[in-house]
């Protein structure tokens, strides 16, 4: 190996000379180069100068914050590792910091070990990051790739759906053209960072390349947009290769900078020759399907087949004036996916808090399905089991400016740890509160550690006075976090679950409610059990 290239440059930016000192003692490794700058400005004039693998920013600086130097080292488009130091880490600054593209947060007073596996990782993660450009590059120059996810580009693409479109008309064989868009990457971006949005955008081209056939092909044809010519493959073949690669993504974790991800993806199908006969055609096809299958929920596949005389008619035709009703529908819809996207971003949000909570992926559906069940049993309206529904999944939101220390925490919290964490009903409120959507969603997750005996927090409300649908989360709470794997044990059974819950009924939880619970979990596990027997 390549002594001089084994040489890693580092940059520490504290205002305070000891931490200097004490990181450079910490790092002291012999391929470790360090430079240290005690203002932002002085950063600035090291960075001009070098090429660093990995900075680590105090996020209070004299002149600047570490958070304003991270968003300028990403603007400059270096790969350069950031790491942020502070005292304590303050909710904003945390996302301010992920923002700006941070990998982590290192806590003072410093505690080597970590520090070290912290920078470890910063520049396994930037060695990564070079290689794959360099990579992509040598293809791009041939101009037929995509720099990001080294698929082939909407140029390569077209060229040969030309081709394709001639050889098919001469032989007489089908084929189709499946268009795929990941739902909702905009929340993603936003959630995440422009940075982890294009690691999963990668991880995805990844994906989709594994389940294509050699004889396929496979386009990145806009920001978010996957094209594939599924080579003589008619309308039905086409459709359940679809559906096959929609549940694949849905069944799939994506991971973007050690964290794991769902996505879902919407697909619009059309074939040669039914759909069209041109290029422009088909693809107008597909892309009709794929706008089908968004306004029909999204994470679904449309064909331009069974509605391909409408098709053809929109595309033929002008479109004619929209009448009162029919503008009515259009902005019912757009308000709809509105109100979609805002509750997938904060969902985003609550999967991040609910992972470093340490319960995996998926528990969130999980939790708000039993919830729902409840408020079914119950007999409550649509409107109130949806929200109720939605609160479940987002009622530890307020944990997200909690730090690891506490959650990781096995021991017993000490009285200004437990006094924090009992902040995080209202916290989660407060987040969401202002968004209209949420303005009955707020209560339920401000009042979800409320106990029927009024001996709760965040208010003390007793018996009725808690809004039933938070009375259905706790208990739904309650029953998950048991049969969940915590850092300070294993998951109970099922049955023990239920036993425990119960024997808190009347004094955390409503009675009427944990008997709903018990009668849909008893009947849910009887049809479970039968199918674990066929
Ligand atoms: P929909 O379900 O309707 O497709 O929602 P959406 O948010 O995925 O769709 P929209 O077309 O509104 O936004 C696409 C987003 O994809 C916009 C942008 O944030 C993101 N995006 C596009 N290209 C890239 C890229 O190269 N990198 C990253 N990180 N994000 C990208
Ligand atoms: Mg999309
Ligand atoms: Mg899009």
């Amino acid at each position: 190996m390549d002594v001089k290239n084994n040489v890693k440059n580092i940059l520490i930016v504290d205002d305070d000379a000891d931490m200097c000192d004490e990181l450079k003692e910490a790092l002291h490794q012999n391929n470790f180069a360090i430079t240290l700058a005690n203002t932002a400005a002085e950063a600035r004039e090291e960075l001009l100068k070098t090429e660093f693998d990995l900075a680590i920013l105090d996020v209070y600086l004299p002149d600047s914050t570490g958070i304003e130097l991270a968003k300028k080292i990403r603007e400059d488009n270096s790969t350069t590792s950031i790491l942020m130091i502070t005292g304590y880490a303050s909710l904003d600054s945390c996302l301010d910091a992920w923002d700006a593209g941070a990998l982590k947060f290192i806590q003072k007073p410093l505690d080597p070990a970590k520090l070290k596996s912290a920078v470890n990782e910063a520049l396994r993660i930037r060695d990564e990051e070079e290689r794959r450009i360099r990579r992509e590059r040598k293809l791009e120059k041939q101009g037929l790739t995509d720099f990001l996810t080294g698929l082939y580009n909407k140029r390569y693409f077209n060229d040969w759906l030309a081709t394709e479109i001639r050889s098919a008309k001469r032989y007489g064989y089908s084929f189709s053209l499946a268009m795929a868009d990941i739902d909702f990457f905009k929340s993603v971006n936003d959630v995440y960072g422009h940075i982890s949005g294009d690691i999963l955008l990668k991880s995805f081209a990844e994906f989709l390349k594994n389940h294509i056939r050699e004889s396929d092909v496979l386009a990145r044809y806009g920001g978010e947009e996957f094209l594939i010519l599924l080579n003589r493959t008619n309308k039905n073949g086409s459709l359940a290769f679809a559906e096959h690669l929609r549940a694949s993504v849905e069944a799939n974790f994506f991971s973007a900078r050690g964290k794991k991800l769902k996505l879902t993806v919407s697909i619009g199908v059309s074939s040669f020759p039914e759909d069209g006969l041109t290029a422009k055609n088909l693809m107008d096809a597909s892309d009709w399907a794929l706008d089908k299958a968004k306004i029909a929920g999204r994470n679904r596949v449309a064909s331009a087949g069974g509605i391909a005389g409408q098709a053809s008619e929109r595309i033929g035709k002008d479109a004619p004036e929209p009448g009162a009703d029919e503008m009515r529908g259009k902005l019912s819809d757009i308000v709809k996916r509105a109100n979609k996207t805002v509750l997938e971003s904060v969902r985003a949000f609550a999967r991040e808090v609910d992972m470093r909570d340490h319960y995996y992926d998926g528990h969130l559906d999980e939790i708000a399905a039993t919830a729902g069940m409840i408020g079914d049993k119950l007999s409550l309206s649509d409107r109130e089991i949806d929200n109720i529904r939605i609160a479940a999944a987002l009622r530890d939101l307020g944990k997200v400016s909690l730090p690891d220390h506490i959650l990781d925490k096995r021991g017993k919290l000490t009285k200004s740890e437990e006094d924090l964490m009992k902040m995080h009903p209202l916290m989660g409120a407060d987040i969401v509160n202002f968004i209209p959507r949420f303005k009955d969603i707020a209560p339920l997750i401000l009042f979800h550690h409320e106990m029927f005996n009024g001996q709760g927090y965040c208010n003390g409300l007793k018996g009725k006075e808690i809004p039933v649908g938070a009375r259905v989360v706790a208990v739904a709470d309650a029953y998950h976090a048991l049969i969940s794997d915590r850092p300070y044990r294993k998951a109970y059974t099922r049955e023990e679950a239920i036993h425990i819950v119960k024997k808190d009924s009347g004094k955390r939880f409503d009675p009427q409610v944990v008997g709903a619970m018990v009668e849909t979990l008893r009947s849910e596990g009887s049809t479970d059990e039968k199918r674990a027997g066929n």
